[in-house]
């Protein structure tokens, strides 16, 4: 195996799981998002992971993710986040994945196809409350929860929406939306409909907004070890997380310089004295990201060394001055957990976002294919049966 490989620590995701557990109590179930690949980490491995824990519920944002979960062997709920377009209908139904739906057209497209493939589809009525992506307007909730329910290919499995603030910055903005959906939900219910299964929480609300949590929350980032930004201070002593992926490559080559050599493309370093350079065979093609170019730092035996001159698509090097210990083929943290016991920590994704204009999210899912995803699996773990009930239970979290 190459020396570029992400490691995926799967004790982490359970232990994160039941954190969150912890944090929002018993009564709601988690539905966890493994949308784009669990946001880098293994959509398949994250899934299964999380089902032995007792997870039955699983986001996705295409047909194509549903489906290679189940191929996988997943059996627990998969829910697909969008709206998919008329010729993905087919592969969901087949897949059984409940989808998203918010308008008439969309809800009589699944009719139909649920109707020739002799079965029924399972959607959750999308209500924008404030998000202003995709969703029916609250008030025509009753009428297309009535038009789902009273289709006999069709089986309301939910009612949803969606928060666009943090918590922490403006909670009365996702507040109000609350009791608009929940207002609504309501008024459904009274007309006689089974409104299904009622969910909206995000990592975000799950973390600051208790109302929020209603009968499913639907936890990614935080799962994955990292907090929305803007989270208040003392979250994280609250809901323990830590990052479940570590970024590593290997140094593969070391050679001294002379003072003014110069580095990479374009040569914007130049060495100031003797010093010795590593190269790593790690760049933005594997997805450590260009903007790190002269700014990134690294973990080598203990100490963070910085990047040297601009990170190129496979390769980039790093200035170790000229008294270190570094060898050849240590092992490199780019980002991660980085736990170390000298107390040095490598950077972590939160690190890397800020450094590079984005989100944790984006620093996690960029890790590209080709870089081999090494995990660390579950030891000794009691774990429930697969298709649990919603639940990282007691017996998994001690
Ligand atoms: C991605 C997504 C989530 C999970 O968001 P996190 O911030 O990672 O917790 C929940 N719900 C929907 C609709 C999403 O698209």
């Amino acid at each position: 195996m190459r020396a570029t490989r992400a490691v995926i620590d799967l004790n982490i995701l359970i232990n994160n799981l039941c954190a969150v557990r912890k944090h929002i109590g018993r009564g709601t179930s988690i539905c966890l998002s493994v949308k784009a690949d669990a946001y880098g980490h293994g959509a398949v491995a994250a899934a299964k992971t999380a089902e032995a824990a007792g997870i039955n519920t699983f986001g996705i944002a295409t047909a194509e993710e549903g489906a290679e979960l189940r191929r996988a062997g997943i059996k627990g709920s998969i829910l697909l986040y969008g709206f998919p377009v008329p010729e993905e209908i087919p592969l969901i139904l087949k897949m059984k994945i409940g989808t998203f739906v918010g308008d008439e057209k969309l809800i009589d497209l699944f009719a139909a196809e649920a109707e020739r493939q002799n079965t029924a589809a399972v959607v959750h009525l999308k209500v924008d409350t404030g998000m202003g992506r995709i969703g029916c307007i609250p008030e025509d909730m009753p009428v297309l929860a009535a038009r789902i329910s009273e289709n006999k290919n069709l089986k309301l499995g939910g009612i949803c929406t969606h928060f666009p603030a943090s918590g922490s910055t403006d909670a009365d903005f996702t507040r109000e939306q609350i009791k608009i959906f929940k207002y609504w939900v309501n008024k459904t219910r009274e007309s006689g409909i089974t409104a299904g299964i009622i969910h909206a929480a995000n990592s975000d609300a799950l973390l600051s907004i208790p109302e929020s949590y209603m009968d499913m929350v639907r936890p990614g980032l935080l799962c994955y070890g990292y907090y929305p930004s803007g989270s208040s201070p003392g979250t994280a002593e609250k809901v323990p997380v830590k990052p479940v992926m570590d970024f590593k490559t290997k140094v593969i080559f070391i050679k001294k310089v002379k003072a003014g050599t110069p580095v990479s493309y374009g040569m914007t370093y130049r060495t100031k004295d003797e010093t010795v350079i590593a190269t790593l065979p790690v760049g933005y093609g594997d997805g450590y990201n260009r903007l790190l170019s002269n700014r990134g730092k690294v973990l080598i035996r203990g100490r963070l060394y910085p990047i040297a001159g601009r990170i190129c698509m496979d390769q980039c090097m790093v200035d170790l001055g000229v008294n270190n210990d570094v060898k050849l083929y240590d092992d490199v943290t780019l980002f991660g957990a980085g736990g170390n016991k000298g107390g040095v920590n490598a950077p972590d994704a939160a690190e890397i976002a800020e450094m590079t204009g984005t989100i944790p999210y984006e620093v996690t899912l960029r890790v590209s294919h080709r870089v081999p995803r090494v995990y660390v699996s579950m030891n000794k773990l009691k774990l429930s049966k697969p298709g649990g009930n919603g639940y990282a239970d007691n017996r998994t979290c001690k």
